[in-house]
């Protein structure tokens, strides 16, 4: 492990990363940190919470030249708008003593107007969504032709959400001499197309982690009926008391529906999802910290980027959707050579299937628990002591799937203005909706394409939301009109919104 002292930085940068308690490097820093001040092209790949963002942020600091305020010198691309006012805030306060470095972030669901004010007044690094930035390219109030360096964070999930097309058009608004640093938590073929055709001669430093911290970790799994989830949770729970303990679940719904379920069983339990104010989350994350709540209900898109201290525990309520999110989520325990334990709770032959996939790609298995589910529900007294076996599952006919939470009534149809005639596509909606709005990708439902317009399903909950975060903005370059859907009306001409031109982008 290096220090930062050893890391050649600045005066004002080390004494900032001194402040904000970084004395040592992690690997991700030690490793891409010197190249990228170098001036190199670099393909990063780490585990969530390894300190990707001061890794770029530090060089990139020290690469803008502070005297000038007229060009952007730095971008930062991020996909949601939870994760750029995360690196903007850590950015803020890495060069909070080096005079003339200045950040701005630019993401939707605040007032643009007043984001071209900030650019006015003089800015060398910006960070922000791809939609955003876009927004802020076509009017010509962000200008990229100066710029020196560009940070594509977390790219694959940028990706996941339809923004490719604008990454390569902020890519080509920028100088052709430009620095190219991409941040990946995974690899697929569509990110390796991307650093081919945008990199020169790119680094690539991978930090795999997996390895290590999966067998420093027990990892099993048991199967009860799906109805039963619950109670299996609560005894994992009771079984193993664990000091601090995650639990994951897919939707941020079961978030929410879990820690209450948990807290009147008598747990100390708290959740977090994309859904909750910044400062709610902040206080969520100290909490559990302290200790003072010891269980955090998270769900996949919280807890990345997410801090999360060690815990001896991880469960998965739900078995991640993603292969890959497994081992993000269960690196969660495990940490700095103590050991850990994640439990996978299997409600379904096809949640088991899943596991299977997963201990393919980790090429490693994952024990069967089993669980006493007799203690402590109504069936105690018909079935003591019942026993859950994968085996005695494993024959059992496929249950049909359940429906997911979201269709039970809560669910509004949201009716968009643009369909196939103008190319679009679901990841672009998804895209619009994550970027604009405290959702995330997993809570947007059904996505119906029509000639002319498309349908969306979120939660009723977030229809409002949804609504004004829509209005006025761009899918693809066109104008954007919602409105929740009505049978009655479907496909029939949209009235634009208030205060939108009406003669744009009718083509
Ligand atoms: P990633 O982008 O890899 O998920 P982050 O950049 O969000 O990770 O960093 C995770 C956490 O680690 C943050 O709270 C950050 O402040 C902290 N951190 C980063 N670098 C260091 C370091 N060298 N020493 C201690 N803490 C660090
Ligand atoms: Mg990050």
């Amino acid at each position: 492990m290096q220090s930062f002292e050893s890391l050649n930085l600045s005066y004002e940068l080390h004494r900032a990363t001194k402040d904000m308690g970084y004395e040592t490097a992690t690997e991700i820093q030690e490793k891409t940190l010197p190249i990228i001040l170098e001036g190199k092209d670099v393909i990063g790949r780490s585990q969530t919470g390894t300190g990707k963002t001061a890794a770029f942020s530090i060089p990139m600091i020290e690469l803008v030249d502070a005297s000038n305020k007229r060009d952007v010198q730095a971008l930062v691309v991020c996909p949601t708008r939870e994760l750029a006012m995360q690196s903007h805030g850590e950015i803020k306060k890495l060069y909070k003593y080096k005079s003339g470095v200045k950040a701005a972030a630019l993401y939707g669901g605040q007032h643009i107007l007043q984001q071209i004010r900030e650019l006015k007044k003089g800015i060398n690094i910006v960070v922000g969504t791809p939609g955003r930035i876009m927004d802020h390219l076509r009017r010509g109030t962000l200008k990229l032709n100066n710029t020196k360096i560009i940070v594509l964070d977390e790219a694959d999930e940028m990706l996941n959400m339809g923004f490719r097309d604008d990454i390569e058009t902020i890519l080509k608004e920028t100088p052709e001499t430009r620095q190219t640093v991409l941040f990946s938590a995974t690899m697929p073929p569509e990110i390796m197309a991307l650093t081919k055709q945008y990199q020169k001669d790119p680094v690539v430093v991978e930090i795999n982690k997996h390895e290590m911290t999966i067998t420093a970790i027990e990892q099993l799994y048991c199967e009860v009926p799906q109805q039963r989830k619950k109670d299996a949770l609560i005894e994992i729970l009771k079984q193993y008391t664990p000091h601090l303990a995650i639990v994951f679940c897919n939707t941020q719904k079961m978030v929410d529906e879990l820690s209450e379920f948990l807290n009147q069983n008598g747990f100390d339990a708290d959740g977090i999802h994309g859904n909750m104010r910044q400062h709610i989350r902040t206080k969520v994350m100290g909490n559990f910290k302290t200790g003072t709540s010891k269980i955090l209900v998270a769900t996949d898109v919280a807890a990345r980027g997410i801090d999360a201290p060690n815990v001896e525990i991880v469960i998965n309520y739900d078995i991640p959707t993603d292969p890959e999110f497994y081992i993000h989520r269960i690196g969660r325990t495990g940490r700095a050579g103590k050991s850990g334990r994640a439990v996978t709770i299997l409600g379904n032959r096809a949640q088991l299937l899943q596991l299977k996939t997963v201990e393919r790609m980790m090429k490693q298995k994952v024990a069967l628990l089993n669980i006493e589910m007799g203690g402590f529900t109504e069936r105690k007294a018909t079935q003591p002591a019942e026993r859950i076996r994968y085996e005695k599952v494993a024959v059992k006919p496929l249950r049909p799937e359940r429906k997911e939470p979201r269709s039970s009534g809560t669910v509004s149809k949201i009716e968009l203005n643009i369909g196939k005639e103008q190319r679009v596509a679901p990841n672009h909606i998804v895209g619009a909706i994550a970027e604009k709005t405290s959702l995330s990708g997993s809570d947007i439902g059904k996505i119906i394409i029509g000639r002319k317009s498309s349908t969306v399903e979120v939660p009723a909950t977030h229809q409002k939301e949804v609504l004004s975060a829509l209005k006025g903005g761009k899918i693809m370059g066109l104008f954007i009109s919602a409105r929740p859907y009505d049978e009655d009306f479907a496909d029939t001409p949209f009235a634009f919104p208030k205060g939108t031109p009406k003669k744009v982008n009718k083509k």
